[in-house]
């Protein structure tokens, strides 16, 4: 793919980049070798000190910054803000946090184990190679960068394809705030070229935000360099609602969690399981909703759904739902793909649906909602843990008895009750089966990349 900023809104090349070659690489992957020798050396107050400077610069430029991930990935002007305000949290989080998620953790008894004093530390590994998405530019990256960077990593960015600009951005960003030359660095180079970069001594780990198809090939290119790796890979999440729920704040939240990042969101409400009792009323009153959506312009600040950010990925969404439309699935509203320029694509529901189609197994990476009906909780946990993904879950009641079942048997990273998942700097994220393995963000996000040193002393 061409590493290139094409507007999704109108499907016009806005500009193009020259990728790395090898020697370019050579000298990023040096110097980000280089960097780390040093900043392992540094303290945490200093690397503090920068990581609130970048914390500074992003929210100044928060007006240009939103713009460039608009006009490269399609998200609504005021989603790009607050992405944009979330990495300045998730940096000053990770400032304050890093020193003590990362302290000596004395054995309360060494006689246990013949010493004077043991105990634990985390020290880093090195240089971190990071494969990123398209769909939240600045967020998928900086919650990587943040806790690995304080962590006294140095981060190596192959960000997507169509994002170059973002990647740059955040490339001068640390630089500017103040971090070693080569701390951080965009790499700016196609899929092919990142196996010969995992493949180098000098990377020590990886981490990639992506499609399964692309875990799987990484994974398997670390395991045979015996590399860590952390994958955070899609999702299909069950939005529960039960006959207890507060259901107008579960239809209003059920559209944002759909609709939110244009329907591209690893987290959002996918597959929305709802209870019989309450199912007509849920489906009519979501419906309305998701129908009146103003779907346009992302620039624009009236605007709720912006277009999918390739037109690959609006292709692959139709054919999922045409698919399931073939098989004799009942489409509620949307659908069809609009005519006119650019890669826009209705809100849509769908119901009726059974084994056989697409839509029931695999992820739709775009604001299309489909609706089953579930005779009892059981059942819910049975369509819910019916994909091959585990990421995360989102169930709505206020029967105590169901929300303990629910949390037990759900196969998830994360259940969130009467409300949709949200990653927090705070809260551990991740998930299970194809939905990948290690978590992001938290205490346990910072120590993935980390060597857990052990020291004996007689
Ligand atoms: P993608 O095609 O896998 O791309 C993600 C990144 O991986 C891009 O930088 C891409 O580079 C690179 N890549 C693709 N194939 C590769 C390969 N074989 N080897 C090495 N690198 C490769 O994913 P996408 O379709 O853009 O993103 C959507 C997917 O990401 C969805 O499944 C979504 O659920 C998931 N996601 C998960 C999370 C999470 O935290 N769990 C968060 C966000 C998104 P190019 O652009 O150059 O191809």
């Amino acid at each position: 793919m061409a590493i290139a900023t094409i507007n999704p809104a109108t499907g016009a090349t806005v500009k193009t980049f020259e990728p790395h070659d090898a020697a370019e690489i050579d000298r990023r992957t040096e110097i980000a070798h280089s960097a780390y020798r040093a900043l392992r050396f540094t303290s945490f107050a200093e690397r503090g000190a920068w990581m609130r400077a970048a914390a500074d610069l992003i929210e100044t430029e928060v007006d240009e910054v939103a713009q460039i991930v608009t006009l490269e990935m399609g998200k609504p002007i005021g989603q790009a803000k607050s992405e944009t305000l979330k990495c300045a949290r998730s940096m000053r989080f990770y400032a304050s946090n890093a020193e003590g998620f990362l302290a000596y953790e004395p054995l309360d008894d060494p006689s246990s184990v013949n010493a004077s004093r043991a105990g634990t530390r985390y020290e880093p590994l090195g240089v971190v190679l990071a494969v990123m998405p398209w769909n939240y530019p600045l967020w998928q990256v900086v919650r990587f960068a943040a806790p690995a960077l304080m962590a006294g990593n140095t981060g190596l960015l192959k960000h997507a394809s169509n994002v170059p600009q973002s990647a740059l951005y955040l490339d001068s960003l640390f630089k500017r705030a103040g971090f070693p030359a080569g701390a951080f660095q965009a790499l700016l180079i196609g899929s092919a070229q990142v196996e010969a970069v995992l493949n180098d001594e000098r990377v020590r780990a990886v981490t990639l935000t992506g499609s399964e198809a692309a875990g799987r090939s990484v994974a398997s290119i670390a395991g045979h360099n015996i590399k860590k790796a952390v994958l955070e890979l899609g999702g299909s999440d069950p939005f529960i609602i039960m006959p207890t729920a507060n259901l107008e704040k579960a239809v209003t939240t059920a559209v944002t969690a759909r609709t939110q990042n244009n329907g591209q969101s690893c987290i959002a409400g996918k597959r929305f399981i709802i209870h019989a009792d309450v199912y007509d009323q849920f489906a009519r009153l979501f419906t309305q909703k998701m129908e009146a959506l103003v779907l346009g312009d992302p620039s624009d600040v009236a605007t709720q759904v912006g277009p999918l950010a390739t037109e690959s990925g609006r292709s692959d969404l139709a054919e999922l739902v045409n698919d399931a439309k073939l098989q004799g699935a009942t489409i509620l509203t949307g659908g069809s793909i609009p005519d006119g320029p650019g890669w826009f694509y209705p809100p849509t529901v769908i119901t009726d649906l059974h084994d056989g189609m697409r839509l029931v197994l695999e992820e739709a990476f775009g604001p299309v909602a489909t609706l089953y009906r579930a005779e009892s909780r059981e059942e819910a946990v049975h369509i819910a843990n019916q994909t091959t993904f585990g990421l995360s879950s989102s169930i709505w009641t206020t029967d105590q008895g169901d929300e303990d079942y629910f949390v037990d048997t759900l196969d998830v990273g994360a259940v969130f009750i009467n409300g949709m998942t949200v990653s927090y700097p705070e809260l551990p994220f991740g998930g299970i089966k194809d939905s990948g393995y290690g978590r992001e963000l938290a205490a346990a996000g910072i120590r993935e990349f980390c060597n857990l040193k052990t020291i004996w002393n007689a």
